[in-house]
């Protein structure tokens, strides 16, 4: 879990990187409709849980940096609103206060009223533009009535993209987000076990997919994603999540789930022989993404950079596919014109934590980002032959195969937080044979 006092070290460290005469505002996730009255799952916004922890809808955050009366400000719902019995009981403004470490906190009913006057005087104002239609409207309103005010109020000069100091933040984890990555690593190992257990030739694709979210569930956390279950050519499609199929005895099923934990997210994909053994082409491939794995696993340290991950998973790649002819002539040259994109077409890694694909950016001024400790990736290569590929031999065509996991930058060598899945062929095929 994180605590309250790590959350208002966030704000602190994040008003810090603003200034005094900043604010910065941010709204809560939406509750969103599914179709009628029924809702989604909720889930609060990254940013906003990252620097609040507070977990309703309907909510504000205004930091004001310097503020004497209170800096962090939220706005939200009051309690005794006449849909508590519906929808179960709020935190309140008293809470929100005592409970989640703000130093004042308002009904969000008076937000028109409260917010203008908090932003009055401030240079610059670090917001979100354009992910929220709505919540850009009222910002506008906003905006409006302070420079209406009577005497006319001094409207930010400056509008400042919120992600720009906020992603570096995000980017570094600490020791407790560490601890959340690596049980919703651990969580989600537990799900692709429990996932393998049934995926056996004659059974379906949603019928593995729901062992997945059984395992899940059954430990209070969720999907962060909608999981894959591809079995045969649907695994060439990268993020099939339409789960109908049925397994075929001598097909490969690629499975890529990840598990959420306290807000917190996993990625993981394995590659598997629905009837336990992989045959011979099959193999061919396997060996040369899981080797392209190693390779690109052994370059999270710090000082290396993005390039030198992608780099170290492409030269495998591109030197295994020359070696069995389906890229044509010299490996060097065609690592070097990125042939290998025909059947390795996306990248060998994102950022992740309280996103799967997390904050942070990947290239600074044009350059890789150079890796440090305390940043956490997702390493996954893989090889996709379309089934109409007719450029290669028959057998290989519709072979997809991606291997995944979580990694952390540490000091010393790099820190597999699902190394508890095997990846090596020998160790996969052991591990199904023990399936009942
Ligand atoms: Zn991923
Ligand atoms: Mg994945």
């Amino acid at each position: 879990m994180i605590g309250i006092e790590e959350f208002s070290q966030r704000r602190l460290e994040l008003m810090r990187m603003a200034g005094k005469n900043a604010a910065i505002v941010l709204a809560a996730a939406p509750q969103r409709l599914r179709n009628s009255d029924a809702p989604w799952p909720y889930r609060q916004d990254s940013d906003f849980h990252y620097l609040s922890g507070f977990p309703e809808s309907e909510a504000v955050l205004a930091l004001l940096p310097g503020r004497p009366q209170a800096e962090c400000v939220l706005f939200c719902r009051e309690r005794e609103q006449p849909d508590e019995p519906w929808r179960g009981e709020r935190v309140g403004t008293a809470r929100a206060v005592t409970e989640f470490g703000l130093n004042d906190a308002f009904p969000i009913d008076d937000i028109d009223d409260i917010l203008p006057g908090l932003l009055e005087g401030r240079e610059r104002l670090y917001c979100h533009f354009g992910r929220e239609p709505e919540f850009d409207a009222h910002l506008l309103t906003w905006m409006r009535r302070l420079h209406d005010a009577r005497g006319g109020g001094v409207v930010p000069r400056e509008l400042m993209s919120l992600g720009y100091l906020l992603d570096e933040l995000r980017l570094f984890k600490s020791r407790s987000e560490l601890k959340l990555l690596r049980r919703a690593a651990q969580l989600a190992v537990a799900a692709h076990r429990a996932a393998y257990a049934v995926a056996q030739p004659g059974r379906f694709e949603y019928a593995v997919e729901a062992e997945l979210l059984r395992s899940m569930r059954a430990a209070d956390a969720v999907p962060c994603y909608p999981p894959t279950v591809a079995t045969g050519k649907n695994a060439c499609i990268l993020h099939y999540v339409d789960n109908h199929a049925r397994l075929v005895r001598g097909d490969l099923l690629l499975i890529d789930a990840g598990a959420e934990w306290h807000y917190y997210a996993s990625d993981i994909a394995r590659t598997i022989p629905v009837d336990g053994h992989f045959t011979g082409v099959q193999r061919e491939l396997y060996d040369i993404v899981q080797a392209a794995q190693t390779e690109a696993i052994n370059m999270v340290r710090p000082g290396k950079d993005w390039d030198s991950v992608h780099g170290a998973a492409a030269r495998v790649i591109t030197e295994g596919l020359c070696a069995l002819g389906l890229l044509q002539g010299d490996s060097r040259a065609a690592l070097e014109s990125e042939a290998y994109q025909r059947y390795f077409m996306h990248k060998t890694g994102h950022w992740l934590g309280l996103d799967v694909h997390d904050a942070g950016d990947y290239r600074i001024d044009g350059q890789p980002r150079v890796l440090e400790t305390g940043m956490v990736l997702a390493v996954e290569p893989g090889i996709y032959i379309p089934p109409d590929d007719i450029t290669v031999p028959a057998a290989y065509r519709g072979i997809g195969i991606r291997i995944e996991d979580v990694v952390v930058v540490t000091t010393s060598d790099p820190e597999v937080l699902s190394a508890d899945l095997p990846t090596a062929a020998e160790q996969v095929e052991h591990m199904l044979a023990a399936r009942s």
